[in-house]
This record gives C-alpha cells, sequence and structure tokens, in this order.
C-alpha cells in the first residue's frame, strides 16, 4: 500500500513529463483514493478498460492515451461522462502519460516495442527525439523488407502494411510508436532502409515508393501495448504494489 501522492512523485520522476510538449495533461488526469494497492494498466482509459480494472478491484489506473486532449471543447458529456462517472463512483485514480511513455530509454513503448521486435536502437531522430534508429539484434540485416514484415507479424500476431520496396536488404530500421505518420521524413533522413510506426496514411505510400525506404504500419495499438505495463510493473514493484496489465483488443 502507498499514497496516491507517492505514486504521482515515481510516475513523474521516472518519465519526466515536463521535459515535452504533449497534447494533453501528463501525470494525474482523476483523482481516486488516498491510498494505492493495485494498479491496472492499459493502452487506453476505454470504457472497457475502466469496467475491467473496477472488476479487477483496482484502486489505480495507467494509460498512454487519458481521457483528455487538447482538441476537447471541456464539455463532459456522452462517452467522456460515462468513463469519468466509472471512475469516480469507484474512486480510482487515473494517470496518464503520453508522449514521455513513448520516449523512456527503457521502458517506453519505442524501447519495449524494440526489444520485443529484436531491434537494438543505437540513436534517436525526429521531433523531440521520439524516433528510434537501430538494427537487428540477432543479425547484420533482414533479407528484405518483406522479411521484417512476416517478422513483426509473428511477434506482434496481426497483419502488417508493406509499402515501398519489399525485397532489398534491410540494415538501418526507424521506428516510432503509435501514430508517426508524421516521423517517416525524419526517419528517410536519418538513412533508415526501414520505418516501423503504428499507422499509414495516403502521403507516406508515395513517399514510400518515391524514396525508396519501406513503410511498415503494424497497428497503432499492438506498437503500444508494452510501454504502459513496463512502467506500472516496474513502480509497483517499487512500492510492493499489485499491478495487472489488461489488454483491450483494438484492430487500429
Ligand atoms: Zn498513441
Amino acid at each position: 500500500m502507498t499514497r496516491r501522492t507517492q505514486l504521482l512523485q515515481a510516475f513523474d520522476a521516472l518519465l519526466q513529463p515536463e521535459r515535452f510538449r504533449d497534447y494533453g495533461p501528463n501525470g494525474l488526469q482523476v483523482e481516486g483514493t488516498d491510498t494505492v494497492r493495485k494498479i491496472v494498466s492499459g493502452v487506453t482509459a476505454s470504457r472497457a478498460l475502466i469496467e475491467a480494472a473496477i472488476a479487477a478491484q483496482a484502486d489505480t489506473i495507467f494509460v498512454h492515451h487519458g481521457l483528455f486532449w487538447r482538441a476537447q471543447d471541456g464539455r463532459i458529456t456522452g462517452w467522456l461522462k460515462a468513463r469519468l462517472a466509472l471512475l469516480l463512483a469507484a474512486d480510482i485514480n487515473l494517470f496518464a502519460y503520453h508522449l514521455p511513455l513513448d520516449a523512456h530509454a527503457e521502458l517506453g513503448n519505442n524501447a519495449q516495442l524494440g526489444l520485443k521486435l529484436g531491434l537494438r536502437a543505437l540513436t534517436r531522430f525526429g521531433e523531440q527525439e521520439l524516433g528510434f534508429l537501430g538494427e537487428p539484434m540477432a543479425s547484420a540485416s533482414f533479407v528484405s523488407a518483406e522479411a521484417l514484415a512476416q517478422h513483426i507479424e509473428y511477434v506482434l500476431n496481426r497483419p502488417v502494411a508493406l509499402v515501398g520496396p519489399a525485397h532489398s536488404a534491410i540494415k538501418k530500421v526507424a521506428w516510432c510508436s503509435g501514430g508517426g505518420q508524421n516521423y517517416f521524413e525524419a526517419a528517410i533522413a536519418a538513412g533508415a532502409d526501414a520505418f516501423i510506426t503504428g499507422e499509414i496514411s495516403e502521403p507516406q505510400a508515395h513517399l514510400a515508393r518515391e524514396c525508396g525506404v519501406a513503410y511498415l504500419a503494424c497497428g497503432h495499438h499492438a506498437s503500444e501495448r508494452y510501454g504502459a505495463p513496463a512502467v506500472a510493473a516496474q513502480v509497483a514493484a517499487q512500492f510492493g504494489l499489485a499491478h495487472e496489465f489488461i489488454d483491450i483488443d483494438n484492430p487500429a
């Protein structure tokens, strides 16, 4: 058992949210009970995750995608009211860390995705250094982007969209979890042979073909499943709290 305030200090110390310009507030987004015993981690503070956390008797939720974003107009209606009502009724703390969770060098989404895929990060690139650039750990290269795509499909257990040159060898791999479309040009400039992210938008398909760099979209959710449980598990262990990761599947 620990206090909510200590938990917030621990998450902040680890993730250093003050270093980032972000799209929403990082840290404690919804205040619940003072004393904490069990954390449920997840990717998104969806209604399904909140309900699952309540069923799991958690008093704290730790996510990557919280409830509040810059584009919202501040009204607590509809789906937002429903999610908030559940949290408040159950007195659950909601912690959310967006870019700081992508960025953390060992426990973040990118670091953990790299680990999962067997990629060693050598350097960082792009805005706020959220892009990771490295190489395969096991061998010098993948024989082709096609082989890399098959590897990712196997590890993440979902289809991957591959655009661009499929058959040339891949030595330098860049990756940026989630909606990293806008990091593609920086990845090309950094010298990547292939770029892995969650989503693809129309312009990147042309860029991939025209610049000769393979683009692999492996799912926003699938690419961001690993940071939240890694951070929550470490902080839970620090305080002797229970922790459980709940994956609410999302095809996007
Ligand atoms: Zn995301």
